[in-house]
């Protein structure tokens, strides 16, 4: 049973490793903002975020399935999770039998290696392992675009970054922490560029601060 204790978004996990700041400015900041990646992906998933169980013979297919861990302090959704017969697997709610999970997530682009993506799968994997009890030794991430599977083992270090990962998250959040910007690659397509300024410096960054609050400070 998943207990009452707060969680934060499993998907921030995924934020977190591509940017420590951009996580921090959408959890402690609440700041979100849509740009062309953004919303290709997001239309891609509403397509997958159904909610729909599909029966293939001994497989079942799990669509948009919540998983919590209280070890990680997380909870989301899984994309889908295959489940395979398998006698001394997972007893799945309304289901008759007992199930080897498969966690898949989907993601949109080219097929690549993304350590974000990959930490973001085993997180819903170790969800999966504290809910039923059994052990998951991999996933896969569904590129949509091109319609191929890139298999992922959750191995040692994997799960181990995966931790360390969801704790920097919950230091991060516990502290309102906003990391500084460091400006790279990843920032071009970041839809927070616009309110993170990764260009400026940061005094340059505290002076502008220093100008909005004293303006805040002289407001009626
Ligand atoms: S613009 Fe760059 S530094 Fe700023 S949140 Fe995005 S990725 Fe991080």
């Amino acid at each position: 049973m998943e207990n009452e204790e707060e969680k934060l978004p499993l998907s921030y996990i995924s934020q977190y490793g591509y940017c420590p700041r951009r996580a921090a400015l959408l959890m402690n900041q609440q700041l979100w903002q849509e740009n062309e990646y953004t919303a290709e992906g997001r239309a891609q998933h509403q397509r997958v975020h159904d909610g729909r169980v599909e029966h293939r013979g001994d497989q079942l297919k799990l669509y948009e399935f919540s998983v919590w861990s209280n070890e990680l302090m997380l909870s989301g959704k899984c994309d889908c999770v295959e489940a395979v017969k398998q006698p001394d697997g997972a007893s799945l709610p309304e289901q008759e039998g007992r199930f080897r999970l498969f966690p898949i997530e989907y993601k949109h682009g080219r097929m690549r290696h993304e350590p974000e993506y990959e930490m973001q799968l085993c997180a819903q994997a170790i969800c999966l392992e504290e809910m039923y009890g059994v052990s998951i030794p991999e996933g896969a991430l569904f590129f949509i675009d091109v319609h191929q599977r890139l298999a992922v083992s959750f191995s040692e270090d994997l799960r181990r970054r995966t931790r360390q990962t969801a704790e920097a998250l919950w230091l991060c959040f516990r502290e309102k922490a906003l990391p500084p910007a460091k400006e790279s690659p990843k920032c071009k397509k970041c839809s927070l560029r616009e309110p993170c300024m990764p260009g400026l410096s940061r005094s340059a960054r505290e002076y502008c601060r220093g100008l909005l609050d004293e303006l805040k400070e002289g407001a009626p």
